[in-house]
């Protein structure tokens, strides 16, 4: 079980990812804005972050920046979700501190391994104390 933070505007797209993540038994927190991610973010330490790219308040991006640039929150994966990747958009949201992007909308199983190995990644990189 992880405990997993959506930072997802779109009520619609929220309502799938919790759907499909608590159904294979994971635990969702849940943003409807990049600063009340945020908040949520340096008050639980999630297992991961999934952060949508547009959100009202604030660019995916700058809040991953920010998540990065904070000690209670640098190691926690963070998966960007976007609704289109062009080339290079890779690079960028790499360069961002996401370790990965998922191309919205999403697919119910493939969603849910690429959710599992990229905590698994950055858990090796990054191993508990
Ligand atoms: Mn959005």
């Amino acid at each position: 079980m992880l405990r997993i933070l959506i930072v997802e505007d779109s009520r619609v797209n929220m309502l799938l990812t919790v759907t499909i993540l608590e159904r294979a038994g994971h635990q969702a927190l849940q943003a409807e804005t990049a600063a009340e991610g945020l908040s949520l973010a340096r008050a639980h330490a999630p297992d991961l972050i999934l952060m949508d790219i547009q959100l009202p308040d604030m660019d995916g991006l700058e809040a991953t920046r920010l998540l990065r640039e904070d000690s209670r929150t640098r190691d926690i994966p963070i998966i960007a979700l976007t609704a289109f990747a062009m080339k290079g958009d890779a690079e960028v949201m790499r360069d961002a501190g996401c370790d990965a992007y998922i191309t919205k909308p999403i697919r119910y199983e493939a969603f849910l391994q690429e959710v599992e190995a990229v905590v698994q990644e950055v858990r090796g990189k990054h191993p508990a104390p």
